[in-house]
């Protein structure tokens, strides 16, 4: 009976969480979004020359003015992975450039083609953010240029459009492409990776004229970005960010540690070599190794040598099987190197995330941001939320948070108009899910305590006629015993309040 007249409401509401619950499906929304990657272009590179198009994006826009802390080890494969996902590379799985898997029994190159499409490299936990906008959107469109990891199918996805990488496809035609992507073929999310200044920052030393000049060169290339974007009428709808995988630092010759000087080459497999050298010992090997290095570092100095479960936690790096059992990281500057081996990088990176120099530059503009906003510096793993927040999806486990880069973005309850889901992301489902049904319960109870109020008063009121009916009419045996004649079990109780 009184149940009856709330089962409505109750199974409206227990719907509605059931939706927001299972189908991660959100409401759409008309902003797009495009993540561009320019390689190896360190937090402070904008300050060395004339960057009309950069400073336009920085006016308009918001910046990390020292950048954003990436992932250990700061280099370009698992970087570039850790911002489409949000993980660190223990989480994601691709630990360096060039790595051993031990279940595989394989070795992965990042020139190896092949091994750049398959998931046994790329589906290890990570969930990029083109698999993400896909999964949960129905009319979610990724197109994606050259971006590691997008060759390979993750949870079965892959991008709706995409570019493998090819050293000789112009940064015009990139563009070109992205427009006609996000203009014709209905794409809400793009990606684009640049190749430089990483290769002048090896060559040339990051600190080079060269690399002053290739940072001009780039900004013409953003210059031409939006002058495409805004022909296409694309440009207000369109949130660009603009980052990087790593900074760079300066490695003189003269700062070269040569590690055979201390263990014998033929006792281990090098995966990784400088500045982290990746050392997978031969059987009987590691203990000696080890300690051999470890002496090195006292003796010899500018390094640091650490047993796999001894890596310090805030490297992140040590829970995944492709990560070797010892490993020699360098200080900034100093290269490990083999005599044998030829050649000599004026520039690399690849150190200890927390150095400064080894952080890249986060700049962004469109709908979604604040105009002329900076923020100091914030976590490569806190762009995989970010993005999932402009496009209204809900994110997949990750590392990062969105307590500083909520800070970069306007009004954002307001973004998707879908206040609901973004209270949803924010709490735990299951949290709301019982709060909601206590509140049904507790609103539950009230009415019904109500309406019993209601009941027994109306039946006193009855009695009170009754007994007055009695005095009036001193009748031995009357209506005084018989049940009130109204039925108040049919009163509706809703009838006077409104939910
Ligand atoms: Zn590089």
């Amino acid at each position: 009976m009184v149940h009856i007249k709330f089962t409505p409401i109750f199974f409206i509401l227990v719907a509605l969480l059931l939706q927001e619950c299972t189908s991660r499906s959100t409401s759409s929304t008309s902003n797009k979004l495009l993540l561009i990657s320019f390689d190896g272009f360190r937090w402070n590179y904008l300050d060395r020359t004339n960057t009309p198009n950069f400073d336009r994006i920085r006016k308009n826009g918001v910046q990390a003015v020292h950048g954003l802390r990436n992932a250990f080890i700061t280099k370009t494969f698992p970087n570039h992975f850790t911002l489409v996902t949000g993980q660190w590379e223990e989480s994601h799985g691709i630990v360096a450039n060039s790595m051993y898997d031990p279940a595989l029994n394989r070795s992965f190159s990042p020139h190896d083609e092949k091994a750049n499409t398959e998931a046994v490299w790329f589906d290890q936990g990570g969930e990029p953010i083109w698999v993400t906008n896909q999964l949960q959107k129905k009319d979610g469109k990724s197109g994606v240029i050259m971006w590691v990891g997008a060759g390979a199918p993750v949870e079965s996805v892959y991008p709706t459009k995409f570019i493998k990488f090819d050293h000789d496809f112009k940064n015009e035609s990139k563009i070109d492409t992205m427009v006609k992507w996000f203009k014709e073929d209905g794409c809400n999310l793009g990606l684009m990776y640049f190749d430089q200044p990483d290769r002048f920052g090896h060559a040339f030393g990051p600190e080079s004229e060269q690399v002053t000049r290739m940072i001009g060169g780039l900004d013409k290339v953003i210059g031409y970005l939006l002058d495409q974007f805004e022909k296409a009428d694309l440009l207000h709808e369109t949130n660009i960010i603009i980052t990087s995988d790593h900074g760079f630092t300066s490695t003189p010759k003269e700062k070269i540690i040569y590690l055979d000087t201390f263990i014998d080459p033929e006792t281990f497999q090098l995966e990784s070599s400088t500045p982290v050298a990746g050392i997978w010992p031969h059987e009987g090997y590691h203990d000696a190794i080890y300690q051999n290095l470890s002496s090195a570092t006292e003796t010899v100095g500018h390094f640091s040598v650490y047993k796999k479960d001894d890596i310090p936690a805030h490297f992140h790096y040590t829970d995944n099987r492709r990560i070797p059992p010892i490993i020699a990281v360098a200080d900034n500057h100093y290269s490990f190197s083999r005599h044998f081996e030829p050649g000599h990088m004026k520039g690399n990176h690849g150190y200890d995330n927390r150095l400064q120099d080894m952080h890249p530059f986060f700049i962004a503009m469109g709908p979604a941001f604040k105009s002329g906003f900076t923020v100091d510096m914030f976590q490569s793993v806190d762009v995989y939320p970010l993005m999932c927040h402009i496009l209204g999806l809900v994110p997949a486990p990750n590392n990062g948070s969105m307590d500083v880069v909520r800070t970069l973005l306007v009004e954002t309850e307001t973004i998707h108009g879908n206040s609901v889901l973004l209270f949803f992301r924010k709490y735990h489902f299951g949290t709301i899910f019982v709060a909601c049904l206590i509140f049904v319960g507790l609103i539950t109870a009230i009415l019904i305590t109500i309406h019993e109020m209601r009941k027994r008063r109306k039946e006193r009121s009855n009695m009170q006629v009754i007994m007055d009916d009695v005095e009036i009419t001193t009748t031995d045996e009357g209506p005084a015993n018989d049940p009130p004649t109204s039925d108040t079990s049919n009163i509706p109780l809703l009838q006077d309040q409104d939910f």
